[in-house]
């Protein structure tokens, strides 16, 4: 028996990075999974990638902007047409606008916050209606390292990042009784486009303060999601596990 078997899951900015991996690691547990990115085109290529590895249909990609609550329900509702079930939520989209707060723009800050925090909280709150119904589901936010040490050039995403945290805890608690669970994942440096674009001194700084001394992949990610989604973390809710190799433990 596969650990995700027969469920299925929604995964925001699944097109490629952790969310992609994340999707990978799923559909290899037997999951089917909706990939919902901004770019409709992005994620309808990399689900026909999953597809082509499972050799049958468990994958489909959308069109979605997490900051829109719409979007979110059209992609949930993609994925039970498809699959007649739903089971996991991914929060996962986002992106970086760094600049110290001397630089940064009111638009810098308002993106940010728009997408990871308020995108996390559409579809936690959308998600949980749906499967506080069933009286079953789990939902995994993914925060960072940077929400709970606060790193310099993001105070627009290590607020998002902790607020994910609070909001994480929060809806566990209003869910639990309904069989829903919900918890957060912190990675720390782990090698994507987000982190691609950091400049070398940067990357060199965050390696050195890594006691395993590398970079995490994506899949070391996606090991942990499968965890929390599955029925191995039954007892687990409102948790916030950190995937950093020990950084700043
Ligand atoms: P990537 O930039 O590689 O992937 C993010 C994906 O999310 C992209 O496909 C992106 O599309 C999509 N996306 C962005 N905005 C939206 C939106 N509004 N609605 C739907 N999809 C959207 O990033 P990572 O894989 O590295 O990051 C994934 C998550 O992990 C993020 O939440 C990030 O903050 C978090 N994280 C990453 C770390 C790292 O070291 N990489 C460390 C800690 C946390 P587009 O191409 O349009 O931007």
């Amino acid at each position: 028996m596969l650990l995700l078997e027969n469920k299925t899951a929604v995964i925001t900015g699944g097109a490629r990075g952790i969310g992609h991996a994340i999707a990978t690691a799923f559909v290899d547990q037997g999951c089917r999974v909706v990939l919902a990115d901004r770019h409709a085109e992005a994620a309808a290529l990399a689900a026909e990638q999953l597809v082509t590895k499972a050799q049958s249909p468990i994958a489909i990609g959308v069109g979605c902007d997490v900051v829109h609550a719409a979007d979110i329900e059209t992609a949930i509702q993609a994925g039970v047409d498809a699959f007649t079930s739903f089971d996991v939520l991914i929060n996962n989209a986002g992106i970086t606008r760094d600049a110290t707060m001397r630089t940064m723009t009111e638009d810098q800050f308002d993106q940010v916050i728009a997408i990871h925090l308020k995108g996390c909280w559409n579809g936690t709150r959308i998600a949980a209606a749906r499967m506080r119904e069933q009286g079953s589901g789990a939902i995994v936010n993914i925060s960072s390292l940077s929400g709970k040490v606060g790193m310099i050039g993001q105070t627009n995403y290590s607020a998002a990042k902790a607020g994910i945290i609070g909001l994480t805890k929060a809806a566990a608690k209003e869910t639990a009784r309904h069989g829903v669970r919900v918890n957060a994942i912190q990675p720390g440096l782990i090698r994507s486009a987000m982190t691609e674009q950091m400049p070398e001194r940067v990357w060199t700084q965050k390696l050195a303060e890594i006691p395993m001394e590398r970079v995490g992949e994506p899949s070391e990610v996606a090991g942990v999601a499968v965890f929390l989604a599955s029925e191995l973390s039954s007892y687990v809710t409102g948790a916030v596990v950190e995937v950093t190799g020990g950084r700043l433990m």
